[in-house]
């Protein structure tokens, strides 16, 4: 059996090499939700994982030192906050934010499970207190405040502390004059918290006003996959630079519900990066990268510009 065969019968039978044996071998039955949820989780365990797009088998050793994005089709899969600020941050530069404020279950919410076990659950897997890192570090050099929602935490849902936090992380680099990057990842509000994580898209968008139009401060946004709801309709689409990585979606509402709404039949693809960039919703779309180095080349614009000089003359 040549070595590929055998990857694809490994994956026909785990779903992913590595990310189920420990479990099978002791004789656990994952149910479909679990499953999908260790797709996530355990991928990081095992050796090998599958990518999204092209389905081709990619060693996580290789795939990590690639930064997530897959060698065979160029796909940017999914990497979670900490490999994130790695990326952005120059090393030992790292100063977090807010890293013990834990959402609290004012409405006692439960569906299947209640708000408190999933909370606990995210809390165990990812090893974060919420859906979002914030904190300063320099970038190339260069201090600036940076934001990151994690996906794997609650699907990057935006609760209280997210917002929280990032209204924290704004009002500091507003003080401090810094610029600011807030790292999209987030299926839109956190619904336990009901009206609470709405009013979290209010508060953000206020201080950003602030550190934007009145302080005159850069705001760069950058949109991952997936980028949608609440974080979409408020500081997602924000930024004075937009971002977005290669495919990555983006969206308000999903296709199917916009399909039901407008009664309507939806492209494929329109919710992609391209497509809105072809549309004018984005400003650049850069290979994951690259980032570090266009960030860097916008701040050195940006500390350039004209304005700042007469700023510092007055
Ligand atoms: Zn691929």
């Amino acid at each position: 059996m040549s070595l590929i065969n055998w990857f694809e019968e490994k994956r026909k039978f785990g779903g992913l090499i590595g990310a189920f044996i420990e479990k099978a071998t002791k004789g656990y039955v994952l149910s479909e939700r679990e499953k999908d949820r260790s797709i996530n989780v355990d991928t990081n365990k095992g050796l090998w994982t599958r990518c999204d797009n092209c389905e081709n088998m990619l060693y996580i050793k290789f795939l990590k030192q690639n930064k997530g994005v897959c060698e065979e089709c160029g796909y940017h899969l999914q990497i979670n906050s900490t490999e994130r600020i790695e990326l952005l941050i120059d090393r030992d530069t790292w100063i977090p934010m807010d890293e013990d404020m834990v959402a609290q279950d004012v409405l006692k919410f439960s569906d299947e499970d209640s708000y408190k076990n999933r909370i606990n659950l995210s809390q165990k897997r990812t090893g974060l207190t919420d859906a979002v890192q914030t904190g300063i570090g320099n970038s190339n050099g260069i201090p600036v405040a940076l934001g990151v929602m994690d996906f794997q935490f609650m699907g990057g849902s935006m609760g209280s502390v997210v917002g929280e936090k990032i209204t924290r992380l704004i009002e500091y680099a507003t003080q401090e004059s810094l610029p600011l990057i807030i790292v999209c990842a987030s299926g839109g509000a956190r619904m336990q918290e009901g009206t609470l994580s709405s009013m979290q898209m209010a508060k953000i968008s206020s201080v950003l006003q602030i550190h934007q139009v009145q302080k005159k401060l850069l705001y760069i946004a950058v949109l991952t996959y997936p980028t949608t709801g609440g974080v979409t309709a408020s500081f997602g689409m924000l930024g004075d630079i937009i971002i977005a990585e290669p495919k990555a979606y983006i969206a308000f509402a999903g296709k199917r519900v916009i399909e039901q709404t407008l009664r309507q039949k939806i492209p494929d693809g329109f919710q992609v990066a391209e497509s809105l960039f072809d549309h004018g919703l984005l400003d650049l779309i850069v290979p994951r990268n690259l980032l570090k180095g266009v960030l860097s080349e916008i701040f050195e614009l940006y500390n350039l510009a004209p304005w700042k000089e007469n700023n510092n003359q007055v």
